[in-house]
């Protein structure tokens, strides 16, 4: 073939990419693409999307190549392209979200229409999310544990090199990066050559303490490469490959997991995966409160305090933080979902919907009424308190395990408010 355009979306990563590697492979020329969809998320994600792009184009053209950058529908811009070119065919990295496969359906069909060939490729998850089939029928797994055993046990295909050079034809416009809404994001520097960085560093340092240390909130001790997954900075099956540890590897398979969900279910982030007949209250102010971090119970308000400063959030502080809504302030759990999406930057449809569900008792957990008791989950997970008062300033002179329950204080605390629901 003269010339393939690889159209990247969350995938933006040199090494172990199949469909840039397919490409190198298959044509004479190779266009990596990227086009930035005007409806993409404003704010911290946008900021280090960004990065990433200037990484991935760094990258590119370390090989020889570029990355081109449009702006507009990824679909026109990809055909218009395609046309002033030519190229013959379109490659790109399968997803799951119902928005990536009406886009990549669309694609195919423009693709047909105007005679180029279209291929998906695997690279967003380890096992391709429709790879697994249950023995006792159906078209996914509901259930994690068979699930695992399975994902476990299945074949693996082969790791691949970054491509030794990308070459682009002569003469295309690369296309200008800079958006007027890239934001900073603080803790994490977007980019594959970060996330390989800190790839590396928690293999060598931290991985071996991973079981003992994953519920430590405020001990800094899980890999916190989930911005770099989202993106496709790194690729999954790589780190699995890398990591040899089993409880950090089952942590993976939970991402495969809710992605097979979600390729059966693309109404994960809409509705209801098992409808139980919930009725939620529509409580603004409750809603308004626990999204500030002014719910008064601290471990809650730590999390949603570190969600605000840092676009990330420890997973058990996850747990504890959505649980409290659903559970105790009988939010719909769409309500929070959307707020998580909006700032994580790892925020994602399979894994943000896929927890969420699961905590409110809708999804796949096998036992939708577990309570989450925070007071509990605080002492045991943060027992001095540490996590707490990093986002908490005002709770500084809590003396000792009051800490967690504040509202057992006789005089109560300037500036910080009484639980919104009893506690008792
Ligand atoms: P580690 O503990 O180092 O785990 C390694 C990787 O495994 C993670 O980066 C992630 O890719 C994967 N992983 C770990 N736990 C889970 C899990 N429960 N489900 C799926 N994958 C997992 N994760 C996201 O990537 N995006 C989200 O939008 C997201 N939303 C969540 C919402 C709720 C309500 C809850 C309870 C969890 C959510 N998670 C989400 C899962 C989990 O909290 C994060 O993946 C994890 O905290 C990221 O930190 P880490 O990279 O240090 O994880």
């Amino acid at each position: 073939m003269d010339t393939v355009i690889v159209l990247f979306n969350r995938d933006l990563r040199v090494h172990d990419h199949p469909a840039l590697a397919a490409a190198c492979a298959n044509a004479r020329h190779v266009v990596p693409l990227f086009v930035v969809d005007p409806g993409m998320p404003s704010g911290r994600r946008a900021g280090f999307l960004i990065e990433s792009l200037a990484d991935l184009r760094e990258s590119l053209r370390m090989r020889g190549g570029e990355l081109v950058v449009r702006w507009g529908d990824p679909v026109a811009e990809t055909i218009r392209l395609g046309r002033e070119l030519p190229a013959q065919a379109v490659y790109v990295s399968a997803d799951v979200s119902a928005l990536a496969r009406s886009r990549e359906r669309r694609l195919a069909e423009e693709c047909e229409r105007h005679r180029m060939g279209f291929r998906r490729f695997p690279g967003v998850t380890i096992v391709p999310p429709d790879a697994l089939r249950p023995f006792g029928g159906g078209d996914h797994y509901r259930v994690f544990t068979p699930y695992w055993r399975v994902w476990s046990g299945h074949g693996r295909r082969e790791i691949l090199e970054p491509p030794l050079t990308v070459p682009v034809p002569m003469g295309l416009a690369a296309g200008p990066l800079l958006t007027a809404r890239h934001e900073p994001h603080g803790l994490f520097r977007g980019g594959e050559t970060a996330a390989r960085e800190r790839m590396e560093r928690w293999l060598k340092h931290r991985a071996g303490d991973y079981a003992d240390g994953r519920d430590d909130l405020a001990g800094n001790r899980t890999s916190r490469l989930s911005p770099y997954l989202r993106f496709g900075c790194l690729s999954p099956l790589e780190l699995e490959s890398l990591s040899g540890d089993g409880d950090f590897v089952r942590q993976l398979c939970w991402r495969d997991f809710f992605h097979q969900v979600t390729l059966a279910f693309p109404r994960i982030n809409r509705d209801d995966y098992r409808a139980r007949g919930q009725r939620w209250r529509d409580d603004e102010d409750a809603a308004r409160a626990w999204k500030e971090g002014r719910t008064g119970v601290p471990i809650v308000d730590a999390a949603m305090r570190q969600l605000l400063a840092e676009g990330w959030m420890h997973n058990r502080a996850r747990m504890v933080a959505a649980s409290f809504l659903v559970r105790r302030l009988r939010v719909d759990w769409r309500v929070g979902a959307e707020h998580f999406s909006d700032l994580l930057l790892d925020g994602d449809v399979p894994d943000n919907y896929g927890n969420w569900q699961w905590v409110a008792g809708t999804g796949n957990d096998t036992r939708p009424n577990r309570i989450i008791n925070p007071v509990r989950q605080a002492r045991r997970f943060d027992p001095d308190g540490e996590y707490i008062r990093r986002y908490l300033p005002e709770l500084g002179t809590v003396p000792g395990r009051l800490i967690h329950e504040p509202w057992r204080l006789p005089t109560g605390i300037r500036d910080y408010p009484p639980p919104l629901v009893s506690m008792g």
